[in-house]
């Protein structure tokens, strides 16, 4: 169960003499839109967005900024280092700490010969984390917390572009535990390290091993990242998200692309859209924006789709034969 209460919101929009407010959820707290709406709407001018997104990296597009006085983002934690255009709250909907663990074997990990667990959560699952953590020392495990960069909110938290709190302790442990649901995170975990990662999926209370399917996931980038070489025109993607924007790495690649004798468009998007680059009669598509799009929705494009540590590999040798995860560090202003 999610908690709700907008009393601190309120509180923060009421010192900032807000009056317009925009209010964001993301699809899986939609259904409590008229709860949190008529909470808000008693003392504040309210609109629902209806436009999906993905992450604190969105806070839509620029033209709705003059229009509000303020964003009320549902389900996310702030990314520290993003110079928001307009002031944003984020109200992150933390499921309560839970107990429902307790009768998850984790002998998995312990029988791979590992006891040096870091371990990683999804925001909604910071309180549980630490209910987690406790229980691992009493079974016997010793269990370590990673060190956050700017482009998250507390230390041992992950995004799916972001694994600072992974990186930072990967010297000192056996392997990895991400406490999450679905393989969104854990996924981005495998691809980021060599470790070890295993998820604690609360929803069906499992614990299981990253590294097969991860695998699987690999073979499949690298049919992808090897097949551009050959490829003539390329669409270099630029997302205007405020959170994904990264014009520069963008003109570099184009740069590096005009030096291999290849055509490039430099491509502005908010929502990627396959259909545009067939029109477009792209060989392949550079995409700048979450390095999730290439990894996670290849499927849905005609063309190969590589992320930008991706390119890299490709055109300048990084990783000498290693996979290397795109993880976001920092963005350019969007102005
Ligand atoms: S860039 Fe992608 S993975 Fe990172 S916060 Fe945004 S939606 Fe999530």
């Amino acid at each position: 169960m999610i908690y709700v209460d907008p009393t601190e919101t309120i509180e923060k929009l009421r010192a900032m003499n807000a009056k317009r407010i925009l209010l964001q959820l993301p699809d899986g707290l939609k259904p409590r839109v008229f709860e949190y709406f008529n909470a808000l709407s008693k003392e504040f001018n309210v609109i629902v967005s209806s436009e999906g997104f993905y992450g604190a990296c969105d806070t839509g597009t620029m033209d709705v900024y003059g229009k509000v006085d303020c964003i009320v983002q549902l389900g996310h934690s702030r990314i520290p280092n993003i110079d928001y255009p307009i002031p944003v709250i984020f109200e992150e909907y933390l499921e309560e700490a839970q107990e429902n663990f307790q009768n998850v074997d984790f002998s998995v990990i312990s029988n791979s010969g590992y006891k040096k667990i870091g371990v990683l959560y999804s925001i909604q699952y910071k309180d549980t984390a630490e209910n987690v953590k406790e229980h691992m020392r009493k079974i016997g495990f010793e269990v370590y917390t990673g060190k956050k960069d700017n482009r998250i909110s507390y230390d041992g938290q992950v995004l799916g572009c972001n694994y600072s709190s992974l990186h930072s302790i990967s010297g000192e442990v056996d392997c990895f535990l991400v406490i999450s649901t679905g393989i969104f995170h854990s996924l981005g975990a495998q691809l980021s390290t060599d470790k070890e990662v295993f998820i604690l999926d609360l929803n069906d209370r499992s614990l299981t091993s990253m590294m097969e399917r991860t695998e699987r996931i690999k073979r499949k980038r690298y049919l992808s990242i090897f097949s551009v070489k050959e490829k003539n025109k390329f669409a270099v993607v630029v997302d205007s998200k405020v959170g994904q924007y990264r014009i520069k790495v963008a003109e570099k690649i184009m740069e590096i692309l005009k030096r291999n004798g290849k055509e490039v468009v430099l491509v502005y998007t908010n929502e990627s859209n396959p259909t545009d680059f067939s029109n477009m009669r792209a060989d392949a598509v550079v995409f700048t924006g979450c390095p999730r799009v290439p990894i996670d929705d290849q499927e849905r494009y005609e063309m190969p789709v590589l992320t930008v540590t991706e390119f890299f590999m490709v055109f300048n040798g990084n990783g000498n034969g290693r996979y290397v995860m795109d993880e976001i560090v920092g963005v350019d202003p969007v102005r």
